[in-house]
């Protein structure tokens, strides 16, 4: 059942039931109060009524001590005359009628309940009729008599019965009128209630951009706009789940794409060694495929195994000096000759894992070099900045078209696959330090202009960076940032990437 017509159901059963229960209180005490009203008039004119008895019996002369019966009867003719509509019973001591009006009650059971100085009374139906019957004892001339009385008092009954109808009529017309402007009153408040049901539907049949239509201020409202607001944020964490799904996918087919290409190779020139003599040169010729095709699938898996144990593991991270990470740097590309490399630092301390730092500047470094030609410059840089430490790894290379700035930090992207093989790349480098980045609560910012060279950059938040001082060196001439910088070169690059 609808939620409205349950308001509904339940304010008109509410009405009904007050509205019953209140008129037949209200109805039941107008009559109590008539009925008292009555009984106290009906009582009163018992007692007039033997009053008059009593007075006429003394005022009869007498030929007996005794009250006769026959002068008894003759009272209480007059007795009736004299009230219009009056109805009485004179009984003797037994119990036997001596006088009574036409339709009296004929039932004698009152008389038990008379006793002397006392007036009992009941009320009585006779044909449709409702009477309130008094009974008394009158003692006058050595005779005991019971006196009764009966007043009619149908019109209260009718009195009642008739506020009961009117008060039922009432009701109905109310109840009616109330349950339609309760049918409308109940769908207005329920109507955020169906709209958030149509939003559930329709988000249940794959529309997560449907959004309940918000109608009221209320605490409804408030409900619309939470339930909103949670639709919106499921519905990124869909997206983001889609969007991981599909990124794996992705990975699966590219890792099985770069799986293929070297196992094709080696499968070929190890069939070719195996089936036929080959002449020295190019037996040695198929032995070196096999063995670089081995080596590129070795460095894929190592490079694929870090970046799943760097998604994996929990960092420890330590003070580290800027310095000494630049000297590292400096040593590991210190027999290089074809490329100048321009290493420019500010001192400072990082709070790193210092193989991972170190290992994210190799891979930019060493994917400079790669983009870059012979005689051109890399350059190195380091720098205090308000938020934390920047670290810059520029060169003036071949650049990278501004549609696959996004696309190169995913695993196995290479933006031109060929010159990358040759150049013993598997598109893995990046997406392992985005990862490790992540890990420093950094990320790597790309800016690159194709044909004039790239700038990979990472920011170092942690407070602690701001260690050192401000003390800024600068050992030869740099177009980094001016004095201050702690500048070196680096010797020519004749590394094989
Ligand atoms: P790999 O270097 O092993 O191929 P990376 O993930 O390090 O893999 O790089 C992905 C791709 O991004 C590279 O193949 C290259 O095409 C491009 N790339 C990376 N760094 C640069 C750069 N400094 N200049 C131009 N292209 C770059």
């Amino acid at each position: 059942m609808r939620f409205s017509y349950k308001i509904l159901f339940c304010s008109i059963f509410i009405m009904a039931v007050s509205f019953g229960v209140g008129g037949y209180v209200f109805v039941g005490d107008v009559f109590q109060a008539s009925l008292e009203r009555e009984m106290g008039q009906a009582k009163d004119e018992s007692s007039i009524l033997q009053f008059a008895f009593e007075t006429a019996a003394l005022n009869i002369p007498s030929k007996y001590d005794m009250l006769q019966n026959s002068v008894i009867e003759e009272i209480g003719a007059n007795l009736e005359k004299g009230g219009q509509g009056r109805l009485l019973r004179l009984l003797d001591e037994r119990g036997v009628v001596l006088y009574a009006s036409e339709g009296f009650y004929p039932d004698t059971a009152l008389l038990d309940c008379i006793r002397p100085n006392t007036r009992a009374w009941r009320v009585i139906s006779q044909d449709g009729h409702y009477y309130i019957q008094t009974g008394t004892l009158v003692t006058t001339l050595d005779r005991i008599l019971y006196l009764e009385t009966m007043r009619d008092i149908t019109a209260v009954y009718a009195e009642r019965t008739r506020g009961f109808l009117v008060y039922r009529n009432m009701t109905l017309l109310i109840l009616i009128f109330s349950s339609v402007v309760m049918y409308f009153l109940s769908s207005w408040l329920t109507k955020p209630i169906r709209l958030l049901t149509q939003a559930t539907k329709k988000m249940t049949a794959g529309d997560y951009g449907y959004r309940a239509r918000e109608i009221s201020f209320d605490e409804m409202g408030q409900l619309t706009h939470d339930f909103n607001h949670m639709a919106g944020v499921l519905e990124e964490n869909i997206h983001k789940l889609q969007e991981e799904i599909r990124a794996r996918e992705d990975f699966i087919a590219a890792f099985s794409h770069e799986l293929k290409t070297p196992l094709t190779a080696v499968i070929g020139y190890a069939d070719l060694l195996r089936s036929r003599k080959l002449d020295e040169e190019k037996h040695l010729l198929s032995a070196n495929y096999i063995y670089t095709e081995g080596k590129r699938l070795e460095a894929m898996s190592l490079r694929l195994l870090d970046i799943i144990v760097t998604k994996r593991t929990a960092i420890e991270r330590q003070e580290e000096k800027v310095e000494s990470l630049f000297a590292y740097l400096k040593e590991v590309y210190g027999e290089e000759k074809d490329l100048l490399i321009v290493f420019c630092y500010q001192p400072g301390i990082v709070w790193v894992e210092a193989d991972l730092l170190k290992s994210v500047l190799i891979n930019l470094i060493d994917n400079a070099c790669k983009a870059s030609k012979s005689e051109d410059t890399v350059e190195v840089i380091g720098e205090k900045t308000e938020e934390g430490y920047l670290f810059s790894v520029k060169d003036h290379g071949v650049g990278i078209p501004a549609e696959e700035c996004k696309k190169i930090t995913e695993a196995f992207y290479m933006v031109d696959k060929s010159r990358a093989r040759s150049l013993n790349g598997a598109g893995l480098g990046l997406a392992l330090c985005v990862e490790i980045l992540k890990l420093h609560g950094s990320e790597l910012r790309i800016e690159s202009i194709e044909g004039e060279g790239s700038c990979f950059s990472f920011l170092l938040t942690d407070k602690e960076a701001e260690a050192d001082g401000e003390k800024k060196e600068c050992t030869t001439g740099s177009s980094f940032g001016g004095g201050g910088l702690l500048l070196s070169d680096g010797p020519r690059t004749n590394r094989t990437l």
